[in-house]
């Protein structure tokens, strides 16, 4: 197993060097250019909803025998990938904006292969917790950045949606929250909400996917803070990218 998690952080590694050099064509950044396309807030659902359905697979025919730790851990996932899956498209205000069908696909790889890792740890390592385990300094410092990280993406992801009325397909300068010092806080939290999972749940599975969650989203948040540069002349002069006061 640590085998496998070793070639994926070496892919982790190609595709971050390659998120610098190409965005990813989604969002803001989405071209016509990428082959066929389907709607995006059907595509977030089809992304998604894949990892808490691998991941339960995995953790519920697993041998960790439901260790209240690991069963912890296994909910926190699938709180996360329910919002993610489900009301985060649906409260996307553009219903008709497309997604090319290539980025779909290798999200679905993304999501299946963490997913798979860390369903595996979860089902067949989760009974590794040791008595006490809430009060082990690596639980509650992760637990807390895991509730942090959760709730500045939340909060940020409902300041980004409250910039379009329904219908609506423009794009503002956001205000207000963490935006007064970042481009993307939303981008920010989700990778400090995934270093606090690895920290808590303390297994490589876990850590390869908070590696992949930046080696995804630093590159994506530097171009997102480029593009509000480019486009919006009056756009905040002292605000960074993802990390406050330094990128
Ligand atoms: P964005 O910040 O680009 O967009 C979030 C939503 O807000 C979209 O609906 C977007 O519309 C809208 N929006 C963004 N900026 C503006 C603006 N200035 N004005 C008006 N509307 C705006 O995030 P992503 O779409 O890249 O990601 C969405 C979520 O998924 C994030 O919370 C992110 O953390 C998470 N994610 C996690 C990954 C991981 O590896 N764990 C990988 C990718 C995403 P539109 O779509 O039209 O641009």
């Amino acid at each position: 197993m640590h085998l496998l998690i070793w070639i994926w952080l070496g892919v982790a590694l190609a595709a971050f060097i390659a998120s610098l050099l190409v965005t990813a064509p989604y969002g803001r950044h989405t071209k016509s250019t990428w082959g066929p396309t389907l709607n995006q807030r059907w595509a977030w659902f089809i992304m998604e909803a894949p990892s808490p359905l691998i991941l339960s697979l995995l953790f519920w025919t697993g041998t960790a025998g439901y260790n209240s730790y690991a069963l912890a851990f296994w909910a926190l996932w699938g709180l996360h990938y329910t919002n993610r899956s489900i009301i985060f498209p649906l409260r996307q205000r553009d219903a008709n904006k497309r997604m090319p069908l290539v980025i779909a696909l290798s999200a679905i790889f993304f999501n299946l292969v963490n997913a798979g890792l860390n369903g595996w740890y979860l089902g067949h390592a989760g009974d590794w917790y040791p008595e006490g385990w809430w009060a082990d300094p690596r639980c509650v410092a992760g637990g807390l950045l895991f509730a942090a990280g959760a709730w500045v993406n939340i909060w940020s992801d409902n300041i980004l949606l409250g910039l379009r009325k329904p219908g609506e397909t423009h794009y503002a300068i956001p205000q207000g929250g963490l935006f007064r010092y970042v481009s993307c806080p939303n981008l920010m939290g989700e990778m400090v909400q995934w270093a606090g999972f690895a920290l808590m749940t303390w297994n490589a599975a876990a850590l390869s996917f908070a590696i992949w969650t930046v080696a995804n989203l630093a590159p994506r948040a530097l171009s997102h803070h480029r593009w509000y540069r480019q486009r919006f002349p009056d756009y905040p002069p002292q605000r960074k990218a993802f990390l406050p006061g330094i990128l």
